[in-house]
């Protein structure tokens, strides 16, 4: 059989459906299903995303037997719509539409009103007895296929149209008369002959080639390239092509078109959310040219079109099981849908909607819990100004995407990119942004446009990326040239702090100290708490204070998996007591040091054990090269001196012997326990008095003491010994038992190839995969970013091996680490504690592998649960996934 191009859809029947998305692209793909479920969508036929793949291979030339096929749909186009392509009487006007298979906001350009002539304008006239309509829709068609199809710049276009409205003195398009709007055709057109050197295809049938083939060309375009890229969208998709009867939001005051989402896409809440404008096309609502109106105004203006529209938002969640992205026109009253898709929203809206929905019935829980992506947590986890600060708000815009963010202000994405590779935190101020903005908005902290609704590029994209946006700022002017924008009579420059709140649409001046509020309660506390229901691999937390153990219970964590001990020595004057410890000469003046750590560390880890009473705590014993500690500055050595009552010259001595060429493989971890052992001896007491006491008052202290990087099992015996000895000794001084743990972590690739030998000597282990992947690669974390990005730039690493495990090193080295491992010892219980623990593919990874928990900054254990949830879900759960992302 023949390959097949294109597919129909039209009056209640399609030929496509929603899920061949990869065929249709998302918009045609949707197209067909909406046709299919009765919904009115002004028929059409899309042209495969293989075709326009076809036309690369064959040289940039249509495929054999493409356009016979066209010229059959076409045919088939007109008798559904009862007019012709192309007749000077009354001609029938198609869009030709671009759509990938997932949506790319901006990237690929549409073009309306095609098959509009001098000749057909005329009959168009004849019809509808509306010039002015007639002319605005022809000089839309000049604009659009100038820009689109000849690349003719859009300014070329808007100056002239500009021009004429400062001429008639009138500030809105539509106040252009039909005369005017007829001189503008002229001028385009002359627009057209100067810029392509060639007029402007009278002939519908040319028009309508070339705009097949400028869609497929814009797969191609410097946009869609830089899109795919950033989003990681593989080039040989291609796109399809939508071609589509007309109907025109622009035939007066009865007519109009609108975007507009089934649910609040910014907070969740069960109403129908957007914006509509009267006579007007295609995409005046999102490029701005006029101020929409909310969609709650429809109601009041077409009642009747209204509760219509409600009703097709009820049939289309309930159809796509999902919260929806609707395009519509209206058209002298009657309602029309010109695309679907399910809608983008924030993270708080997403959980939200799952929930609602599981609890509306359209979706069951574990669906729900799909619904929510563990990385989109972050925004919620993310920065809020406290409510009770005082701060300096200098404008108001649209709350487009919640969150605040702090920076300083730039204006053009080139800075923003600059400004982000020198680690400086920036807010991109934008008159508006498009999609040549995309790498400046990655850069940046937050947005901060003044024009352009909650429907705006900026809007759209900035939800997208969880990022702070405040849009629409109309208080504020910006000069993007000069580098600053003026609220009032205030200037802020370029570089000057301010504080955006997505979340309220507050511009601050200043930067503003951000707070963390995010609370595990009402859906937010419902999805997670689904999510514990489902997942297998327990979630632990990274917590070296009391602080953090807090947050730890806060949300839920099942212990703590990892306390660094040596955070606490950095505390106030503790650093003095540890640097008398580490230049101590010998093993007595090492223990008189250490006498006055222990009591600190005693208080620190009574707090911890009293506040996870009952759960499991890791405490690692000191791991950091000695040298961190070192005092380098004449007066903290002086200060040591002192107290030491040595004198400063020998002191300096010393501090210079101690230095090392390569701390992290040099002497720290286990070694310095093994060459002074009084120092494990110390944190032992300090673990187990604490214990000791808190048993004694009734509570229920579970330490796991863990210590760092072993790499042979006689290291570990040596220390257990130390641990186990003074654990006795408190515990008769105390006269109580207290259950206790001693393990290790695997860091070394040593320690994965002989964990059968350890864990003879190990009741747990804990894969610190952060050293296990500085090791394993032989790479240093500190000095990587000199040049990882450009590994990650070249394609030689896929991604950040310390942001993501590397499943095929490292996680081949945890494999036989678990296997040897258990196999020693099949009830050792095994997790991580690097930071990969909160990040959702290494999490996903622990529970492939079988670890028994992962552990995490307290922050991340949301992200953690949910991903886990994920884990055990993914595949299991077949969710219907009809609408476009
Ligand atoms: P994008 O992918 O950028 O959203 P679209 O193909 O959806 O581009 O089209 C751009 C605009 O033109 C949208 O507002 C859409 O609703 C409108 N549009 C597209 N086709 C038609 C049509 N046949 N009749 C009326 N409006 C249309
Ligand atoms: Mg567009
Ligand atoms: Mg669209």
């Amino acid at each position: 059989m023949a390959k097949k191009y294109t597919y129909f859809f039209g009056k209640g029947r399609a030929e496509g459906r929603a899920e061949q998305k990869n065929l249709l692209g998302g918009k045609g793909a949707n197209l067909h299903e909406m046709t299919a479920l009765k919904i009115p969508v002004p028929p059409g036929f899309t042209i495969s995303t293989d075709t326009c793949i076809e036309y690369f291979k064959q040289g940039r030339r249509f495929p054999r037997g493409l356009w016979s096929e066209v010229e059959t749909q076409v045919a088939k186009l007109e008798r559904a719509m009862g007019k012709r392509f192309g007749d000077p009487k009354d001609p029938l006007l198609v869009s030709v539409r671009s759509g990938a298979r997932i949506s790319m906001p901006g990237m690929m350009d549409t073009v309306l009103n095609l098959g509009l002539n001098d000749k057909t304008v005329q009959g168009l006239i004849q019809r509808s007895q509306n010039p002015r309509f007639a002319y605005d829709s022809y000089r839309r068609l000049l604009q659009m296929f100038g820009d689109v199809v000849l690349g003719i710049k859009k300014i070329a276009f808007e100056g002239l149209l500009s021009d004429m409205k400062r001429q008639k003195k009138v500030t809105a398009d539509t106040d252009l008369t039909a005369d005017d709007l007829m001189n503008l055709v002229e001028q385009f057109k002359e627009v057209v002959r100067r810029e392509a050197g060639r007029d402007f295809p009278q002939d519908p049938q040319e028009q309508l080639r070339m705009a097949i083939g400028a869609v497929f060309e814009s797969w191609h375009n410097k946009r869609a390239i830089e899109y795919r890229r950033i989003y990681k969208v593989p080039d040989d998709w291609g796109t399809a092509v939508n071609i589509q009867a007309m109907v025109f939001g622009n035939l007066g005051d009865d007519s109009g078109t609108g975007v507009a989402f089934t649910r609040d896409p910014s907070m969740g809440e069960r109403r129908i959310y957007g914006e509509f404008l009267q006579n007007a096309q295609g995409e005046d609502v999102v490029a701005g040219i006029r101020t929409p109106r909310p969609i709650a105004d429809l109601k009041e203006a077409w009642p009747r079109v209204y509760r219509e529209f409600e009703r097709i938002c009820r049939t289309l969640e309930r159809h796509y099981r999902d919260m929806m992205d609707i395009e519509f026109t209206i058209e002298n009253g009657t309602l029309y849908m010109l695309q679907c898709r399910v809608g983008k929203r924030t993270a708080h809206a997403a959980i939200k909607i799952a929930v609602d929905m599981a609890k509306e019935r359209l979706i069951d829980r574990k669906v729900a819990v799909l619904r929510v992506e563990p990385w989109q947590l972050e925004q919620l986890l993310h920065p809020r100004i406290d409510p009770t600060l005082k701060v300096r708000k200098i404008a108001k815009g649209l709350a487009a995407s919640p969150g605040a963010a702090v920076g300083k202000a730039v204006f053009t994405a080139e800075e923003a990119v600059e400004a982000a590779e020198q680690h400086e935190k920036v807010i991109l101020v934008r008159p508006e942004t498009s999609p040549e903005d995309i790498a400046g908005m990655v850069a940046a902290q937050g947005i901060l446009t003044a024009r352009g609704g909650l429907t705006s590029h900026a809007a759209v994209v900035a939800r997208g990326m969880g990022k702070a946006c405040v849009a629409g700022c109309t208080d504020i002017v910006v000069n993007d040239e000069d580098g600053y924008f003026q609220v009032a009579n205030l200037t802020i420059r370029r570089g000057d702090s301010i504080t955006i709140d997505g979340t309220t649409g507050d511009v601050i001046i200043g930067a503003v100290e951000l707070t963390q509020p995010e609370e595990l309660t009402g859906e937010f506390g419902s999805l997670i708490g689904w999510a514990d229901s489902f997942r297998k691999i327990g979630v632990r937390t990274n917590a070296d204070t009391p602080t953090d153990a807090r947050v730890t219970r806060k949300f839920g964590a099942e212990g703590i998996g990892l306390c660094r001990t040596e955070h606490m020595f950095f505390e106030g004057d503790r650093i003095v007591a540890v640097r008398e410890m580490i230049l101590a000469e010998n093993a007595d003046e090492r223990r008189k040091a250490l006498a006055k750590l222990l009591p600190i560390q005693k208080q620190d880890f009574k707090a911890i054990f009293e506040l996870m009473n009952g759960l499991p705590v890791i405490i690692r014993t000191l791991d950091p090269p000695l040298h961190e500690f070192l005092p380098r500055k004449d007066e903290e050595i002086r200060k040591v001196a002192e107290n030491m009552g040595v004198s400063e010259d020998a002191l300096k001595d010393k501090v210079r012997y101690l230095q090392e060429f390569n701390p992290m493989l040099g002497h720290r971890g286990c070694r310095l326990g093994i060459s002074h052992p009084e120092i494990t001896e110390m944190q032992a007491r300090a673990i187990f008095e604490a214990a000791c006491e808190l048993k004694r008052e009734g509570k229920r202290p579970f330490p796991e003491i863990m210590i760092p990087l072993v790499s042979d099992v006689k290291e570990l015996r040596a220390q257990r010994e130390i641990v186990e000895r003074v654990g006795r000794e408190v515990m008769k001084e105390y006269g109580v038992k207290v259950r206790y743990l001693v393990g290790t972590m695997i860091e070394l690739p040593r320690a994965a190839l002989v964990a059968d030998q350890i864990a003879e000597a190990a009741d747990f282990f804990s894969f610190g995969t952060n050293d296990l992947t500085q090791t394993t690669f032989g790479l240093s974390r500190d000095d990587a970013g000199r040049f990882l990005p450009l590994y990650l730039e070249k394609g030689i690493l896929k991604t950040d091996p310390f942001a993501a495990l590397d499943e095929e090193g490292v996680g081949a080295l945890m494999r036989i680490g678990i296997e040897k491992g258990r196999r020693a010892k099949p009830q050792l219980e095994i997790g991580i504690c690097g930071e990969h623990g909160g990040e959702p593919s290494s999490v996903e990874l622990c529970h492939r592998l079988g670890l028994d928990y992962v552990s995490c900054s307290p922050y991340r254990v949301p992200i953690a649960k949910l991903a886990a949830a994920h884990a055990v879900l993914k595949g299991k759960v077949k969710i219907k996934e009809m609408g476009e992302k």
